[in-house]
């Protein structure tokens, strides 16, 4: 398998190279050069498997130049019992016809783990076997830092460097960050919203000599391989969600941002797994279900950026769409370089045309939650069933009661755990979660993170400074 850029300026790459970079030297993001597909027998044959072999079987397809007994090594470490005590991806039901898909099991309570934990394995087989070290410089609107954080933490050829919004994450999120006191781990919280922070990213991956010379990489969420591990659990998702019912097709929910897990999704049914209908929930940054409902992409500006209650999907510009846009183009590199053009012109780009094409053969369909949503939702199925679940999975939840249809299971992806988010759990149904011993001691511990302007200057100074050679 090889990959190739959505602005057509990159020689096809394998896929351990491809997972060491970003952006790709074209400004572009990494796609595989055909995808995969999985026959329906052959997805049948994988119902015995557990969630790492699975993994195997479906990354695999993927890291076709890492050999099968490493691969097998890898997801094993990184879908542990030890990594995910309650299970691996356990599903359940609420009311109104939906069952939940529980991706927040891991270190971090959110979803990110899922790509995270597989990422930290096989960036390091990766840097082993180039005999080279990394500098990751990410950003992150609150769970993919500290999901990467714990990935990482303690790997002695990686460093982490992770921008925040200051003032923009739950104390929860911080936390769990800033507690962590290994020294390849540094926490920087940048004035501004998330965009601003990625922006800093960015600009430091376009310049190729800063990023060679430092050998800087990214986790983030357009970086490859998270997304090919998070394509494991919807084929996991639609097995165990047949195993149950018999039914043929599922619908699945996601609570969106970066639209990299709805990416995976797509990857899925792309590859075979028969998905019904993707459906992106938006909170109040509502870019996206913008774009699936009228065919106009028109990102916001970071500072008409909202600061939510789901605060992981507060994104103005979702870099993972790119991805999927590349193939509303016919993979035509030319036609996605015209759309950007438009875009820096123009502030939006008109994909109308494709609008029928978005709900009818990608099989996409949308909507926005707003707090008073969340607020609502989160009381709904508590009172319905006792379930507390998280603000993100309750925008899910709210957009998934209007497409669920009788005889296809509707499955949401659980993207936290409420403990995370505290504040909105009491004041929608005057609950306080009780936190494990554990949690209270990392919500106490010492925090350690610098403060840094928006400012490309100061980070690739405190970059060069703190860098592993
Ligand atoms: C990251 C995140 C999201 C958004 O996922 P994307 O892959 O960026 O679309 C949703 N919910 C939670 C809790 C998250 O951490």
């Amino acid at each position: 398998m090889q990959y190739i850029s959505t602005r057509g300026g990159m020689e096809p790459t394998a896929f351990c190279e491809t997972l060491l970079e970003g952006l790709a030297p074209d400004g572009g993001l990494a796609v595989p050069a055909e995808l995969p597909s999985v026959e329906a027998a052959t997805l049948e044959s994988w119902r015995a498997l557990d969630y790492a072999d699975l993994a195997t079987e479906v990354i695999g397809l993927f890291a076709t130049d890492i050999p099968r007994d490493e691969l097998e090594r890898m997801t094993h470490a990184a879908y542990s019992a030890e990594n995910f005590p309650n299970g691996l991806v356990p599903l359940r039901d609420i009311d109104g016809g939906i069952t939940l898909v529980g991706l927040s099991e891991g270190p971090t309570l959110a979803f990110k783990d899922m790509a995270m934990q597989f990422l930290g394995q096989v960036m390091e087989y990766a840097l082993a076997r180039r005999g080279t070290t990394l500098n990751i410089v990410g950003a992150t609107s609150g769970d993919t830092g500290s999901a990467a954080e714990h990935a990482f933490r303690g790997k002695d050829r990686i460093n982490v460097f992770m921008l925040s919004p200051q003032g923009r994450m739950s104390s929860f999120q911080r936390a769990q960050m800033y507690s962590l006191a290994d020294e390849n781990i540094h926490n920087i919280a940048v004035e501004g919203v998330f965009d601003d922070a990625q922006n800093l990213v960015k600009a430091l991956s376009n310049d190729l000599e800063f990023k060679r010379g430092h050998n800087l990489g990214a986790v983030n969420s357009i970086n490859l391989a998270r997304i090919t591990s998070q394509v494991v659990y919807y084929f996991w998702a639609w097995l165990r969600a047949t195993d149950r019912s018999g039914a043929q097709e599922v619908s699945v929910t996601v609570p969106s941002g970066n639209f990299g897990n709805i990416l995976a999704g797509y990857f899925a049914k792309s590859m075979g797994v028969p998905i019904r209908r993707l459906v992106l929930a938006a909170n109040e940054n509502n870019v996206l279900d913008e774009f699936f409902r009228t065919g106009i992409y028109r990102p916001r500006a970071a500072a008409q950026t909202l600061a939510t209650s789901s605060p992981s999907m507060d994104i103005s510009k979702a870099s993972n769409l790119e991805r999927f846009l590349f193939d509303l183009l016919g993979r035509d590199a030319e036609r996605m370089n015209s759309a950007w053009r438009e875009l820096d012109e123009t502030g939006s780009i008109d994909f109308t045309s494709e609008l029928p094409r978005l709900t009818g053969e990608f099989g996409f369909g949308s909507g926005t939650s707003t707090h008073a949503d969340r607020l609502a939702t989160i009381q709904g199925v508590y009172e319905a069933t006792g379930d507390i679940i998280d603000p993100h999975t309750a925008d899910g939840v709210k957009v998934a009661r209007d497409y669920v249809e009788d005889g296809v299971p509707m499955l949401v992806m659980e993207t936290a755990k409420p403990a995370k988010f505290q504040e909105t759990i009491t004041e929608a149904i005057g609950v306080t979660i009780p936190l494990s011993d554990e949690l209270k001691q990392m919500l106490e511990a010492p925090q350690h993170v610098v403060e840094m302007a928006a400012d490309e200057k100061a980070l690739r100074d405190y970059v060069s400074a703190n860098a592993v050679r």
